[in-house]
């Protein structure tokens, strides 16, 4: 008899006829319950007929869930929003490549200058951020002139403004 499943006619034609267990089976009205009785009764079996699903599916499932996130992320850019921020991204990276950067020496100069703190907070206990004292997004360059020292609570506080 396999134990992948026990339909309802092979279990009543089974070798065990016992009397209650006879019961037992008219008592199962529902295919779920009778599935539940079942792993009771066959704890390992159960156990590794849910293994081998899991293997089995292993594969399909993955790609359900990776269908899934390239579903949502289709759906994104077809929103005007979703297309507005990938927009503003783009024009994000070309401003930053037009405008100069900020070497690693500038930047530490820049640390230096403020003491290693926050320039609005003065806070020395979290990590600086580059911030932009004239914004890009208001023509503010990405440059050493342009840029000081901000604690993540003080750059995202301004970033709002
Ligand atoms: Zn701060």
């Amino acid at each position: 008899m396999s134990w992948l499943y026990v339909p309802a006619s092979e279990a009543s034609n089974s070798a065990c006829n016992s009397p209650t267990i006879i019961a037992d089976r008219l008592a199962m009205t529902s295919g779920a319950e009778r599935q539940r009785l079942w792993r009771e009764r066959h704890p390992e079996q159960s156990k590794s007929r849910c293994r081998e699903y899991h293997a089995r599916n292993r594969e399909s499932v993955l790609d359900r869930k990776k269908q899934y996130y390239q579903d949502v992320r289709k759906a994104a850019d077809q929103t005007s929003d979703g297309r507005l921020k990938d927009r503003n991204r783009k024009a994000r990276r070309r401003s930053l490549s037009k405008s100069g950067h900020v070497t690693a020496e500038e930047w530490e100069t820049i640390l230096a200058a403020h003491d290693h703190r926050c320039a609005y907070c003065r806070t020395n206990d979290l990590a600086l951020e580059m911030d932009h004292v004239t914004p890009l997004s208001k023509g503010g360059q990405h440059c050493a002139t342009n840029i000081v020292p901000a604690c993540k609570p003080c750059n995202s506080k301004k970033g709002a403004r």
